[in-house]
């Protein structure tokens, strides 16, 4: 492992440990999440209670995004960052198990804050491989199409009121259509990528 990688995962870790943040890495490459477990996803941060996980059966350069990305959540949840302190992503979840109903433009609501922070922790991730120079594992502009896919992901869950069965950013060729540095407008539609999506995610 690199000296720099190392160094980043051991301040993380104590970071989150110091904060009582119980640590899951599992030897899996895919791992559920929310109440139900309907969400399969690579990796999570859940503040209540606090819990930090990543499937960890992949490349490491796979992985460290992974939770370089989770980690930024943690972020967001100590500092109360306004978008993360909305708690949409529990309604969406109560949405996608079909606890709660929605209006159109209440769904639009909660996907369009979904997106906001998503968005905001992908700048954080990124700041965050810049700042322990974790480049030298991470392709910082492939990363940014990843998670461009990512935040873009969330118009389809509109579409499709349902969960991925595979996430996008496992399909090189969804990929490829995004943007390489990290959009600044998750309102803008990018339909190709979409149909694509319900394409192959489904
Ligand atoms: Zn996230």
């Amino acid at each position: 492992m690199k000296a720099n990688v190392k160094k980043f995962l051991e301040e993380t870790f104590i970071e989150l440990i110091e904060n009582k943040v119980a640590i899951r890495l599992e030897r899996k490459k895919i791992i559920k999440y929310g109440e139900g477990g309907v969400e399969k996803v690579s990796g999570f941060y859940n503040d209540e209670p606090k819990e930090f996980a990543v499937g960890m059966a992949k490349p490491q350069s796979e992985w460290l995004e992974v939770y370089a990305h989770e980690f930024c959540h943690f972020k967001q949840a100590r500092e109360k960052v306004k978008v993360w302190t909305s708690n949409v992503s529990d309604k969406l979840d109560d949405w996608l198990e079909k606890k709660i109903m929605l209006t159109k433009s209440e769904l639009r609501k909660v996907l369009n804050a979904c997106k906001d922070v998503e968005l905001d922790c992908e700048y954080r991730t990124v700041d965050m491989i810049r700042k322990y120079q974790l480049d030298n594992v991470i392709n910082i502009e492939r990363y940014c199409q990843k998670a461009n896919c990512y935040v873009l992901y969330y118009n389809v869950v509109g579409i499709m009121k349902e969960w991925y069965k595979r996430p996008p950013y496992e399909f090189p060729e969804l990929i490829d259509m995004m943007p390489k540095k990290l959009i600044t407008n998750h309102k803008k539609r990018y339909r190709k990528f979409e149909n694509g999506v319900i394409k192959k995610c489904y």
